[in-house]
């Protein structure tokens, strides 16, 4: 009697009598061999097995799956590549926007700066192409700024570049209001001081104090102008000197002292 092999697409069972065949996991897919077959063949060719096929249910569709999965698969892929490809054109704008626009604001920010940067120079080469030597003797002051900061425990290295000057700054563009500036704000190798004349002739004693002692704190402790807000009004540091008129040599050491005592408090 013929025995027969069947397959499973992967593993050959087997052999079985056709009685036996007929209670294995078989289906109508399945590909039976034989000896004498050159190859596997499926079950309904063979004429002796045709009982065991029709015995066979049909496969129910949705068993089907390999089938009918396999199509919308590729498809769903397909769509899937194309959402994600849609996707990263679209980020990839977004982003060439964002680093586009990152790039104009850099632009922007350095082209501000330079221009700024530009009009400093100019306005630092104009007060000083206007500076010329006074007959006034700063030295003293700077010698009290000095000895008074001495006082207090504080020994801020003197430069040797000591430059105090005077410099027509009312007559020069955006200084008209100054009466003094201090260029060596933050560059302790210098100190560079220039005070328009016409200020300086007019002040009293006390008030030239005062712009000097703000001027040097400037300089030599790099210290800021204070906010321009009522409750700093006639402090050392405050940027309007005619809230000095009023003042006396008394109500000067008291202003410079209370910032001397503060840089003691914030060592
Ligand atoms: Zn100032």
């Amino acid at each position: 009697m013929r025995k027969y092999f069947y397959t499973d697409g992967v593993n050959k069972f087997g052999p079985y009598f056709k009685d036996e065949l007929r209670f294995q996991k078989i289906s109508r897919n399945t590909k039976v061999w034989y000896f004498g077959l050159e190859h596997w063949i499926e079950i309904n060719r063979v004429d002796d097995l045709s009982d065991i096929f029709d015995a066979i249910p049909p496969e129910l569709k949705q068993q089907n799956t390999p089938i009918t999965i396999k199509i919308p698969t590729s498809e769903v892929k397909y769509i899937d590549k194309s959402i994600s490809f849609h996707k990263k054109i679209l980020k990839s704008k977004s982003s060439k926007w964002i680093i586009g626009l990152i790039i104009l604001i850099v632009i922007s920010i350095v082209v501000i700066r330079l221009v700024q940067k530009q009009s400093e120079v100019n306005l630092y080469k104009e007060i000083v192409a206007n500076s010329f030597d006074a007959d006034e003797n700063f030295d003293i002051y700077v010698e009290k700024f000095y000895r008074d900061l001495e006082f207090y425990g504080i020994f801020p290295k003197k430069p040797k570049t000591i430059v105090i000057k005077f410099s027509k700054l009312d007559q020069i563009d955006n200084a008209t209001h100054i009466h003094a500036i201090s260029l060596g704000l933050n560059d302790d190798s210098r100190i560079e001081i220039y005070i328009n004349p016409s200020s300086w002739k007019h002040f009293t004693k006390p008030m030239r104090y005062f712009l000097m002692y703000h001027e040097l704190s400037h300089d030599i402790l790099n210290l800021d102008d204070l906010k321009k807000n009522t409750s700093n009004e006639g402090e050392l540091m405050y940027p309007e000197i005619s809230r000095y008129e009023n003042k006396n040599m008394d109500d000067f050491i008291e202003s410079f002292q209370a910032v001397f005592e503060q840089q003691v408090k914030n060592k």
